[in-house]
């Protein structure tokens, strides 16, 4: 299967993960979730955000403790 860049059009094998907050309010005042970011490795566009799974699966596991 071959993958694309929409940005440079370029092929690629892998993707660069990294970490971004994901917020409710612009300000930082809401609430404030892990979220990852799919980067193009050659150009660096961003082509896909999502809540970091990890992130996720730790939050409720501290949930579930108390
Ligand atoms: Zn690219």
């Amino acid at each position: 299967m071959m993958r694309k860049c929409p940005a440079c059009d370029k092929s690629f094998k892998y993707v660069l993960v990294d970490n971004i907050d994901a917020r409710t309010d612009r300000l930082g005042n809401g609430i404030v979730y892990k979220a990852i970011t799919f980067s193009c490795p050659y150009c660096g566009a961003v082509l896909s955000v999502q809540l970091d799974p990890l992130a996720v699966n730790a939050d409720l596991v501290k949930k579930l403790r108390k």
